[in-house]
């Protein structure tokens, strides 16, 4: 249906949206209805079905920072306060109160939660806010007319999707780079292990990120005692989670304060490829978990295991063995540009100036809204808007101020005699039918 925003993934992103559209439209504004488009269920990316955790590993992130944190609207006037207050009723505590567990998490500790209670809560959310949910995969994504037109394929069958804004999210597909029968990569993992390895094996896990993480932290749980990090870094880093880096994930005008140079060597130090610090405390205590520097340019598979070549910081090669290799660094997050059709592509290109639309050229012209600027139709690209508008919109720390910066382009003023109530949820059914919810 034209004028709605199409999120391709039904993840915390979709939800943080979703969620405001929600509180928004009982405001009286007009607000585009939220289709969103899922190959697998909400919150998969956080459960085993989604291959990048089996659901048992926590959050890195405080669960606090939640679909609306950090509750500091302010792109709406004097709704704001109110629109904060509204969004707290999708809150992590909200939740928490509702399932009568929050005394209880509180005197624990307030331990960050697992996977799969993160995706607990988020389906929570979804239960509750507005929204038309198509399940499919998006394959191909092209501009017809003022819009964009998404097709979507589920068991075979093709269909189409329409809307005036696209909004894509998640970490991209986990394509591995390696062979498969000689790297085991991160679905494969989760699904069956590390492979045909002893537990006294040596394996090595390659990347120095969160499905890396996971993917250690389970080999520990299985009870593999000899497990080596590869990084191109000299260390394992770390986001700092303290209160001067914190508040560069929630402070997007400082951010722009800060060089190009400044703002690259930040989200390279303290967004990509960092453990949380939780994780890299408990692996710190765990003996049989090393690291290792080196870029790998190359592997082997032979009688006694897999012969990786790894590149150091000087640029020497040395092949070293392993028993088994995990890929934890296999994240295609340009797999959108493989899907644009003709005519988006063409758009692309001219919006940025270049023969072929590139991640890079992309990167530096996200818009405060994060879209990319003077493209029309609208495509919103939050895992693109870390250099431009600050490191927290690719991930989880300022999901409520993305969800404010997204919608406020697409509503329009608020028209107070069509607010509707409280309460109300749309269903699966379309974008006309609504339903009260009953909770
Ligand atoms: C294991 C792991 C742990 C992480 N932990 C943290 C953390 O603690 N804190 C933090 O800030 N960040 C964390 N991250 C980073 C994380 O990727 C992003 O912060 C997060 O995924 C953002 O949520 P999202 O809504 O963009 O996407 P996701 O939650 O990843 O959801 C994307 C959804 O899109 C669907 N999808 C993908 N392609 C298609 C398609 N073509 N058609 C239809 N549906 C599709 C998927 O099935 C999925 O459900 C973690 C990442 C991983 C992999």
């Amino acid at each position: 249906m034209n004028g709605d925003i199409v999120v391709v993934g039904a993840g915390p992103k979709a939800m943080a949206v979703a969620a405001r559209a929600t509180v928004l439209r009982e405001l009286g504004y007009r607000v585009p209805d939220v289709t969103i488009v899922e190959q697998r269920s909400v919150a998969s990316n956080w459960t085993f079905a989604g291959g990048r955790t089996t659901g048992r590993q926590r959050l890195g992130s405080y669960p606090e920072k939640d679909v609306g944190y950090p509750y500091e609207s302010d792109e709406f006037g004097t709704d704001n306060a109110e629109i904060d207050r509204r969004l707290y009723r999708y809150s992590w505590v909200t939740y928490m109160i509702e399932r009568r567990e929050y005394a209880g998490w509180v005197d624990r500790g307030r331990p960050q939660p697992r996977h799969r209670e993160w995706a607990a809560y988020l389906r929570w959310v979804a239960a509750r806010v507005d929204h038309r949910l198509v399940h499919g995969r998006a394959t191909e994504l092209d501009v017809s007319g003022d819009g964009w037109r998404v097709a979507v394929e589920s068991g075979g069958r093709r269909t189409e999707v329409r809307g005036e804004t696209l909004m894509l999210t998640g970490p991209g597909p986990a394509e591995s780079r390696f062979p498969r029968d000689v790297v085991v990569d991160t679905h494969a993992f989760f699904v069956d292990g590390p492979g045909d390895v002893r537990r006294d094996g040596h394996v090595a896990v390659i990347g120095g990120g969160e499905t890396s993480a996971s993917i250690v932290e389970e080999l520990v749980a299985d009870r593999f005692e000899s497990i080596t990090v590869i990084t191109p870094d000299p260390v394992v880093f770390s986001r700092g989670e303290g209160f001067v880096e914190n508040r560069l994930f929630n402070a997007p005008e400082l951010w722009a304060s800060l060089s190009a140079d400044d703002r690259r060597a930040l989200i390279q130090r303290i967004d990509r490829g960092v453990y949380s610090t939780d994780a890299l405390e408990r692996l710190a205590a765990e003996p049989g978990v090393g690291h290792r520097q080196g870029r790998v340019v190359g592997c082997v598979r032979g009688d006694d295991g897999v012969a990786l070549t790894l590149l150091d910081g000087h640029g020497v090669a040395t092949t070293v063995r392993f028993d088994a290799v995990v890929d934890g660094a296999a994240s295609n997050r340009h797999w959108f540009l493989s899907a644009l059709g003709p005519t988006a592509r063409e758009r692309l290109a001219a919006t940025v100036g270049a023969a072929e639309p590139t991640f890079a050229l992309i990167e530096e012209r996200i818009d405060r809204h994060i879209a990319v600027d003077g493209l029309r139709p609208r495509l919103v690209l939050p895992m693109l808007a870390g250099y431009a508008q600050g490191p927290g919109f690719p991930n989880l720390t300022c999901l409520g101020r993305l969800s404010d910066r997204v919608l406020r382009p697409l509503v329009t003023e608020p028209d107070r005699t069509r607010a509707r109530p409280d309460g109300h949820a749309m269903t699966d059914a379309g974008p006309d039918a609504w339903m009260v919810a009953t909770d």
